[in-house]
């Protein structure tokens, strides 16, 4: 018997077995699937043999436009399934909205446990997992995807990225100009026939994506391991790559003592490191 509530849903990222034995009894007994893509969905369903049951869509369009319809559902004694494309809806897919709208008003949330992509690649990582960030797709912006990547540099926990393979070497490229020796692991076509997990360095990945262009497809998630400091690194070397660039610019056409406080008060960096920077560049 399966109560009266919506039902967070995860379905499988690439192997249909993974769907679990909970899922299928929810989505048996669902009155009502809203589904991010409802074309996309019903070719799951047709597999688990579910055939006519009432789907509406819920994506980030109209997401606030299905509070009522589901929440009418729900408290006349429906069960509600939320699904996405794949894996665990509102973890970078939608859904979102809509639960913190359904909570407000008192309607009944059950959260099922299930595939996810962030979570299959993180335990295959061999990466810290103790503490880790979840950021989700990276900005398309080269300038908003430096400054993200920059914002992780000196940042103690795993962090987990989605990626796509029109975007990939370009992420790695702008990691490795901020960090070129940061651990890496390129998670690809999890729980798919050609499922590759590649452990490395950025520079390394970086000149193995050039070697091996036919794995520059499919679905990826990229785990970049916790910050390391370098044992020989001086306080200089540790600058943000901000920093650096605001030095190189300003020192010359400034004395070092001005560009070091400018440059201080910007980016919150040491006027000590940024002397000693200073005093690099002059060498140079
Ligand atoms: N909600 C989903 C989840 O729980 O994993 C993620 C949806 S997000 C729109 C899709 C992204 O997840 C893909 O672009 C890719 O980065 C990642 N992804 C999904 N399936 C994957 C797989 N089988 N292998 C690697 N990455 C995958």
């Amino acid at each position: 018997m399966v109560a009266s509530a919506l039902y967070i849903v995860p379905t499988p990222i690439g192997n249909l077995d993974d769907i679990t034995l909970r899922a299928i009894e929810v989505l048996k007994a669902a009155t009502l699937i809203a589904a991010e893509d409802t074309r996309h969905s019903k070719i799951l369903l047709d597999k688990l043999g579910i055939g006519a049951v009432k789907m509406i869509s819920c994506n980030d369009h109209n997401e606030e436009e299905r509070v009522e319809i589901i929440s009418n559902e729900v408290n006349s004694g429906g069960v509600v399934a939320l699904i996405s494309d794949a894996g665990t809806p509102m973890i970078s897919d939608p859904g979102y909205k809509l639960v913190s709208r359904l909570a407000d008003r008192g309607v009944k949330v059950v959260p099922l446990p299930g595939p996810c992509a962030a979570i299959t690649a993180l335990c295959a990582a061999a990466l810290p997992t103790d503490k880790f960030l979840f950021i989700g797709f990276l900005p398309v912006k080269d300038k908003e995807l430096s400054d993200k990547l920059e914002s992780i540099r000196t940042l103690e926990t795993t962090t987990v990225f989605y990626e796509s393979p029109r975007r990939i070497e370009n992420t790695l490229e702008k990691l490795a100009a901020i960090d070129p020796k940061r651990k890496v692991a390129l998670c690809r076509e999890m729980t798919k026939t050609f499922e590759s997990i590649y452990r490395t360095d950025v520079t390394s990945l970086i000149a193995y994506l050039k070697e091996h262009q036919d794995e520059v497809r499919g679905e990826f998630v990229l785990v970049v391991g916790p910050y390391e400091k370098d044992a020989t690194a001086t306080a200089a070397d540790e600058l943000s790559a901000k920093a650096k660039a605001a030095m190189q610019q300003l020192v010359g056409p400034l004395k070092a003592k001005d560009a070091c406080k400018i440059v201080a008060e910007l980016t919150g960096e040491s006027r000590n490191s940024l002397y000693d920077y200073a005093l690099s560049l002059k060498q140079k």
